[in-house]
């Protein structure tokens, strides 16, 4: 069985407030579908339809103050409360413990050490490796984890050759901001089905979709939206292309934060696990998914025995 992770940076389960809660808000026919007809808020917490489930993660770990990205995402990445190892939730980027914690060993580098093949799907562009070796920019935990295990992060020649995708899907904001004109544009639908078909050259892929949490910090409803029906074509193509008799699709996060917009700051809410495979990988997650800590070793089991 291959397993495709889709993380969503900063997105929690909030009330179905549609004041304050973009997943409130606007129908989302895709997701809806995973939903049984719900939207992504607490009450579908449970919900299970004949594809798919949806549980609700606990991401504060028993340590006071609220999730911070870099242990958030290192926690999903080792399966090891990492807050309460660093002694706080930190983050955007991870400090010289939450490295330590990703250098001892993650999802990358137990797969890849198992024989098995593993992908960080997301193109990073030029400047951004310019950054990183200046040391004036740190990667995010996942780009780290990653690293970290030896594999080397795809770049702008990945993208151009369809191995890799754009962190906003389509392309656009590589032609348009990052002066590649030869980017190869998608529509949203089609990105979801090019996301499919790279995850089905791994035994395990990574997508890291962070510009949910950079709406969630802006907190402009309209826009947060927008993005949302986006994603949910996205998720169409995905679907549309996925054999969920076969393979996994797990989307998760780290902390809440965009179902929120009454506040800039990240929430105390769970965060979403939205399930979608064959029933024997949907039932081990039911028994095994409660808090991020259970991501890593539940994913470790779908690759090797599923
Ligand atoms: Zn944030």
């Amino acid at each position: 069985m291959r397993v495709l992770f889709l993380f969503l940076d900063g997105v929690g389960l909030g009330p179905s407030d549609a004041e304050s809660n973009p997943f409130a808000r606007t129908a989302l026919p895709n997701l809806e579908r995973l939903l049984g007809g719900r939207r992504l808020t607490f009450e579908a917490a449970g919900v299970e339809t004949a594809i798919s489930c949806l549980l609700a993660l606990d991401a504060g770990l028993g340590v006071d103050g609220l999730p911070q990205s870099a242990t958030g995402q290192a926690t999903l990445l080792t399966g090891k409360n990492i807050p309460r190892l660093v002694g706080e939730h930190f983050g955007p980027k991870p400090n010289a413990r939450v490295r330590q914690a990703l250098q001892a060993g993650n999802l990358f580098s137990w797969l890849r050490g198992r024989g098995r093949t593993a992908a960080l799907l997301n193109a990073y562009p030029e400047a951004y490796f310019r950054h990183l070796n200046s040391g004036r920019r740190l990667p995010g935990a996942v780009a780290m984890a990653a690293r970290l295990a030896g594999l080397e992060l795809m770049t702008a020649e990945d993208l151009f050759a369809g191995r890799a995708l754009s962190a906003d899907f389509t392309g656009k904001g590589w032609r348009e901001r990052l002066g590649y004109a030869q980017t190869p544009l998608f529509s949203f639908d089609q990105a979801g089905r090019q996301l499919a078909a790279l995850a089905q050259r791994y035994d395990f892929s990574l997508f890291e979709f962070w510009i949910s949490d950079v709406l969630g910090h802006r907190q402009d409803m309209d826009e947060a939206v927008a993005w949302l029906r986006r994603l949910d074509q996205v998720l169409g193509g995905l679907l549309a292309a996925w054999n969920v008799e076969r393979d996994v699709i797990l989307i998760t996060s780290d902390h809440g934060n965009l179902e929120d917009l009454s506040s800039r700051r990240h929430t105390a809410n769970p965060v979403p696990a939205l399930i979608v495979g064959p029933p024997g990988a949907r039932a081990l997650a039911g028994q095994r998914l409660r808090s991020l800590q259970d991501v890593a070793p539940l994913i470790l089991d779908w690759v090797e025995n599923g």
